[in-house]
């Protein structure tokens, strides 16, 4: 099953980068005929807005180059992989509208992997290891002294070829071999002292079963993934750079066919207040910290799809942060700068109150309703319009009324006049206040030459409200989100802390008893609504029924990033 390429191969993701000036390069000199690559997640855990950059980047190139690109899962260490994970990859992927060619997984190519394997024991550039992995770090030296050399460096090809034969089938626990590449103990990169091929592990694997008690390290398996399927542009995170002569040398020894893979490294997405972590977010869902993976304040596709993010605002981003070799943290304002343009243009406008207080207009007749025409999209007027309904009771934000208001609140105040939107001016005669003081009414005149929100005298009203009536509103649900954390790297906490003392208690407020007018009834999960005044909203794909509405705020309207930039 595969998602229309309908969207994403029109939308403007970046088109010219440092990658992309390798590939023209690499076509242009004969280097390459083709362009293939592939987006490798591991099924442990759901997809984030990182991964998202990289998806873009992979699937904008073949995109660009009429090339091909893989939907790869590196499904190498059992233990912590699952098919939730994949199925959930799958989804993320095609939500965000790109169609992969083939669907892979490092798992069909175990086989092989041992074969070459095989090659590089016979040719004397892999050996059977039996120290400990403690024993392992402790002899692999440090950024300014070499390691030493495993006193089974010098097995014979022999008893290592009958070693790793005996690994594959069973005979020893876990951790007591390892197969190891013969490199060298003193290279300055730690990454080629001898590093681990394959380890022993009695895991269930959720392809393999139990066909398999060793698997392939990572920096292993990658490179001969990207081998079997042809990629010619391997493009990984930044922090693999000094992992690439790794990945060459696997290559060469194990005489892949040439031309080989090129892996080319970019700096990974950052984002304040937040985390790109599969491992850090998975303890957030384990702790129940979050509902779950698609909680709507989590990073993940699943939880900002849930919160009500489109794709086009996911791909604006993309293309505005670019593709870069140096790692830098982006603002998250910029993401929500990115989201509200869309939703501008795209989301249709309702009245909603979300802390309501009563509104009796008291010289309005009682039995007496009327109905205004408003616009379903200021900004876009094939969105078309719906009736309002206007009675005598109303509801208005609590908000919007100051007993004693400051000389620039203009809004509603004892006396004071506001222009209802679309409808009529009214003017607050009394507010009613129950035995704690709490103001639970408030009473109104209304102007009946106002109609339409202007007078023939001309008077000036500076405030406009948003109302509902309380004739036809229906109660809700809303779910309003503020960030997960109270610092902006919670993965560098200061000295003495960790991240999860820093999560924020505000991060969701709920909110019962708002009022919404009766066309929010009938809408679908996750369309995006702006609620005039209050911001972005969509109904919860989890929770949302017509018996019980609930809503996510997805953005609010005040748009920090833009204030940012035009200082
Ligand atoms: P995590 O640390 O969150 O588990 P990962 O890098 O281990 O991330 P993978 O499933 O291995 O996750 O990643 C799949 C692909 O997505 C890789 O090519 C990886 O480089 C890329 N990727 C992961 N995180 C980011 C990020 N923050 N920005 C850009 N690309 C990313
Ligand atoms: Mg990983």
């Amino acid at each position: 099953m595969c998602a229309q390429d309908n969207t994403a191969d029109s939308k403007a993701i970046p088109t010219s980068d440092f990658i992309r000036h390798i590939i023209d390069a690499d076509l242009e000199s004969g280097k390459r005929s083709e362009v293939i690559t592939r987006f490798p997640p591991e099924p442990n855990g759901f997809l984030h807005v990182g991964h998202a950059k990289s998806i873009c980047l992979n699937f904008g190139i073949k995109r660009d180059y009429a090339g091909r690109c893989n939907l790869r899962f590196d499904d190498t260490n059992p233990v912590k992989e699952d098919q939730t994970y994949v199925d959930a990859i799958k989804k993320d992927v095609e939500w965000l509208g790109f169609t992969w060619d083939e669907e892979r997984y490092a798992s069909d190519y175990f086989e092989q992997m041992y074969q070459y394997a095989v090659t590089l024991i016979s040719n004397g550039d892999a050996y059977v290891c039996s120290l400990s992995s403690d024993e392992v770090r402790a002899t692999r030296g440090t950024l300014t002294e070499p390691g030493t050399h495993s006193p089974y460096r010098d097995r014979t090809v022999d008893e290592n070829l009958d070693l790793f034969t005996r690994m594959r089938n069973g005979e020893f626990p876990d951790g007591v071999h390892t197969l190891r590449a013969k490199i060298d103990m003193a290279s300055p990169n730690m990454n080629l002292r001898d590093p681990a091929i394959y380890r022993i592990r009695h895991a269930h694997h959720q392809r393999t079963g139990s066909e398999w008690c060793i698997y392939p390290m990572y920096d292993y398996a990658h490179c001969i993934s990207d081998s079997i399927e042809g990629i010619t542009h391997s493009i990984c995170t930044l922090e693999f750079e000094d992992h690439r002569p790794l990945y060459d040398w696997f290559l060469e020894k194990v005489g892949t066919p040439v031309p080989r893979p090129q892996q080319i490294e970019f700096a990974r997405l950052n984002l304040n207040f937040t985390m790109m972590s599969k491992r850090n977010l998975l303890k957030l869902v384990e702790d129940k910290i979050v509902s779950g993976w698609d909680d709507p304040r989590m990073p993940t596709l699943a939880g900002m799809r849930r919160r009500g993010y489109t794709r086009e605002a996911i791909y604006d981003f993309c293309a505005r942060i670019g593709v870069a070799k140096a790692n830098s943290t982006v603002d998250f304002a910029l993401l929500e700068h990115c989201l509200r343009e869309d939703l501008n243009s795209t989301a249709d406008r309702r009245m909603a109150v979300l802390d309501p207080i009563k509104v009796t207009i008291t010289n309005y007749p009682e039995d007496q309703k009327e109905y205004f025409q408003a616009e379903n999209n200021p900004i876009n007027e094939s969105a078309g319009s719906r009736d309002l309904e206007f009675s005598r009771n109303l509801y208005i934000e609590r908000e919007d009324f100051m007993e004693n208001p400051p000389r620039k609140f203009f809004r509603l105040g004892p006396g004071r006049e506001v222009r209802l939107k679309y409808a009529y001016y009214i003017t607050c005669t009394e507010a009613i206040k129950n035995s704690d003081g709490l103001i639970t009414e408030l009473l109104c005149t209304y102007d009946p030459a106002s109609r339409g929100g202007d007078t023939a005298d001309g008077r000036k009203v500076k405030g406009t409200i948003h109302w509902v009536s309380a004739s036809n509103a229906i109660t809700a649900e809303v779910r309003l989100y503020e960030s997960l954390f109270t610092i902006e790297n919670p993965l560098s906490p200061p000295a003495g802390k960790e991240w999860l003392d820093f999560l924020n208690p505000e991060s969701l407020r709920v909110l019962n008893t708002v009022q919404l007018e009766p066309a929010l009834l009938d809408v679908h999960v996750t369309v995006p609504y702006q609620f005039l005044r209050m911001g972005y909203f969509c109904a919860d794909s989890r929770d949302h029924s017509s018996a019980t509405p609930v809503f996510n705020r997805i953005v609010g309207l005040k748009d920090t990033w833009a204030r940012v930039q035009n200082k």
